[in-house]
């Protein structure tokens, strides 16, 4: 018989646990027969009851997996441990808050048995409960990354997916420190599908990932898949260069025509927009030496405190 393991990364999910379970155990009722399911539930250092609403959980539909942290590592790394220890044949990742429909899944599967390597969820009608600026923030931040990087990112396609266990194999021998699975799954290639369906909002309690947090996300999205912001920096130099040279020569000029101005405004403009184009790429390079640091610290993604099952 073939495995399909569920992964679900949890943070603070005490309310949504038990109703993602029951709706997952009720769709797989008669597929029995034909799979086994594995659920990997990855404790990500909850503070509320989520782990004992995990140990709790009726065994009898299929096996179940809790990897408890020691402490929040993210969900991007929760995924990571939920990889690295799925047994499955076809692998499934989801988030814990139902805004992904669990009935997906049967889609997902028989378009697995067809044949696709992977299948990817996309958000028919945008992230509606997000608000207006993280909206607006996310539209942006797609279109950016898709300029900038080498693969195709699309938008609204967020960790609901399935991956057949030979791109599994591949995604686990990855090395990289600072993941972003949505890049990384366009970067590994593979037979893929995209499936559309309806955003639900949000069951119980709320979004951890505020603006900062996107931030984040996005400026290691992008510098994890492309070097163009460098090179970009560089021709942005050169141009403000050839400016310069061109202001330096009519500077030179006006003063052996002996009309020398007080020029304190054109001084201050300067001054302040070299300032923000340094200090702007001061910072893309920055990221980038962050990201070296922490790879060649070469910690660990995440420290499991206990496994149980
Ligand atoms: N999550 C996690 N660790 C974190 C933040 C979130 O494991 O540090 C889990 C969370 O429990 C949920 C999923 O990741 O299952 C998605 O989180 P959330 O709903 O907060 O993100 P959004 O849907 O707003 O992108
Ligand atoms: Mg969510």
């Amino acid at each position: 018989m073939k495995t399909i393991s569920i992964i679900i990364p949890i943070y603070n999910e005490e309310k949504n646990i038990k109703n993602l379970f029951d709706s997952l155990t009720n769709l797989f009722i008669g597929m029995e027969v034909e799979y086994v399911f594995e659920f990997v539930f990855i404790n990500d250092g909850s503070e509320d009851n989520s782990l004992e609403i995990l140990e709790s959980l009726d065994k009898s539909i299929g096996k179940i997996r809790i990897i408890n942290f020691s402490r929040n590592f993210g969900q991007q790394n929760a995924l990571k441990a939920g990889y690295d220890h799925c047994t499955g044949d076809a692998i499934i990742c989801m988030d814990a808050d139902l805004q992904n429909p669990p009935d997906m899944i049967l889609q997902m599967i028989s378009l697995w048995e067809l044949g696709y390597d992977i299948v990817l969820c996309k958000r028919k009608d945008g992230n509606q409960n997000s608000g207006y600026l993280k909206g607006l923030f996310s539209r942006l931040f797609y279109k950016f990354l898709n300029i900038l990087s080498e693969i195709r990112i699309e938008h609204n396609v967020p960790d609901f997916r399935l991956v057949d266990r030979k791109v599994l194999s591949e995604l686990i021998t990855l090395k990289e420190k600072d993941l972003f699975y949505r890049g990384i799954i366009s970067w590994v290639g593979f037979k893929k599908v995209v499936i559309e369906y309806k955003h639900i909002p949000r069951d119980h309690g709320k979004t951890s990932y505020n603006l900062l947090k996107m931030m984040q996300l996005a400026a290691s999205g992008i510098t994890g898949f492309s070097l163009k912001p460098l090179y970009l920096s560089m021709l942005i130099g050169l141009l403000i260069i050839l400016i310069s040279f061109i202001y330096i020569f009519y500077a030179l000029i006006i003063h052996y025509l002996g009309r020398t101005i007080s020029g304190w405004t054109s001084i201050i403009v300067a001054i302040m927009f070299f300032g923000g184009i340094q200090l702007f790429f001061l910072g893309v390079i920055g990221v980038y030496v962050g990201k070296i640091f922490t790879q060649v610290k070469d910690r660990p993604n995440y420290i499991i405190k206990d496994h149980i099952y």
